[in-house]
């Protein structure tokens, strides 16, 4: 069996493991290696691996229509979109490829509103911490520090202040500022949520500056918090969200949704080739009817409430951190245990697990896991953690 490496551009340290197939929960690699997987491509694969119905639904669609260019509508853009707007507080949506690509689009969109409609305001208060992307642009919308001294020179106009502190973003504002972007909870930060009264208090902030509040739903939204987008859970509505990962189940496709009152691209100012494309847009569709199924998200927070349950009792046991987290996105602290060294002893004992910080373990399986593999991955992981 071939597997050379040197062909590909190194950009993450990689594994000596080849994947193959998948199937639900599972994935399987070129040896023939079984594993539990609790990462579904970072929070991407929301019906977990090859689920039939995104099977039928790519199989059918590629037969019927695959691409007719941007220029024209679609079927399935016109159902996803209206599918979108009919579940949440937003009126329009543009269909991306990635979710960096739909964050870039929600920072043109600030800009353009804040030239038609603040004076040419044009700065973004961002967030230590926060990801959102890898563009040129987003990677300076990020907080990681791992980016500062990267690609010279940066896009102007972001604002970096730290997570859950208003007094810092307040200070922030001045007359150029036309937007708050955050993340509701930090995912690649390691799961932290945004405390309630920080998510009101910037929604205040944001009306009494006239500014838009744009939440990244790139990780939380499509059910992985329990409700289907997260801003439910504090009881305000952003101007402008972006999705991905979650909302494809596994092929590339992201959105940016706006409020009637800030959606204001004109001819020309947004596109791209595969924009709203009828087969990514198939898939969607199918994956927002599976998660809106009577029931689904119920059954995201009872699996939620399991799997704290059995991360709380091992951490007991092996003296580790806090459990944290929102439905099926979830962090465990290994306090003083090495998260990565974990992780890696997890894919050699069949499990796949994410290790986002030093010491922070990631949990994102897909949305409908059951108790039995939760019960398995306890069962590996507490294997590994006896063992280190
Ligand atoms: C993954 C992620 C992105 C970037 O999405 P890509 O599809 O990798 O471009 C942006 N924001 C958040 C919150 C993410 O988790």
């Amino acid at each position: 069996m071939q597997t050379k490496y040197s062909s590909l551009m190194p950009i993450a340290q990689r594994p000596d493991v080849v994947f193959e197939s998948g199937n639900g929960h599972w994935l399987t690699d070129n040896r023939s290696n079984t594993y539990l997987d609790f990462i579904q491509g970072w929070a991407v694969n929301t019906l977990g691996h090859c689920p039939p119905a995104i099977v039928d639904t790519l199989s059918q669609q590629a037969g019927k229509l695959i691409n007719n260019s941007p220029a024209f509508y679609n079927r399935n853009m016109l159902d996803c979109a209206n599918l979108l707007t009919q579940n949440s507080v937003f009126d329009q949506v543009f269909f991306t490829n990635s979710g960096a690509e739909a964050n870039e689009g929600a920072i043109k969109l600030a800009r353009k509103w804040g030239q038609n409609h603040k004076n040419g305001a044009w700065k973004i208060i961002t967030f230590a911490n926060g990801f959102h992307g890898r563009t040129l642009t987003t990677m300076v919308a990020s907080g990681k520090a791992a980016f500062d001294p990267l690609f010279e020179p940066k896009t102007p106009g972001f604002v970096r202040t730290p997570f859950n502190d208003m007094q810092a973003v307040s200070k922030a504002i001045d007359q150029d500022t036309v937007a708050i972007m955050l993340e509701p909870i930090q995912g690649e930060a390691g799961v932290i949520p945004a405390e309630h009264s920080f998510i009101r208090d910037l929604r205040q902030l944001a009306d009494s500056h006239g500014l838009l509040l744009i939440f990244d739903e790139v990780q939380t939204g499509v059910g992985r918090t329990g409700e289907l987008f997260a801003y439910s859970h504090y009881g305000v509505e952003p101007d402008i969200m972006t999705l991905g990962k979650g909302l494809g189940g596994g092929v590339p496709i992201a959105a940016q949704l706006a409020k009637t009152h800030c959606s204001v691209f004109a001819y020309g100012d947004q596109g791209g080739t595969y924009n709203g494309n009828p087969l990514m847009t198939a898939v969607a569709t199918t994956v927002l009817r599976e998660v809106l199924k009577p029931g689904f998200l119920q059954q995201v927070r009872t699996s939620s409430q399991y799997l704290q349950q059995q991360l709380t009792t091992l951490s007991a046991q092996y003296e580790l951190g806090k459990v944290r987290g929102q439905g099926l996105l979830l962090a465990l602290d290994t306090a003083h245990q090495d998260a990565t060294q974990i992780a890696d002893a997890c894919l050699q004992n069949g499990l796949l697990l994410n290790a986002p910080r030093a010491n922070t373990l990631r949990f994102v399986p897909a949305l409908n896991i059951t108790t039995r593999e939760i019960d398995l991955m306890t069962e590996r992981l507490r294997e590994v953690l006896s063992e280190l």
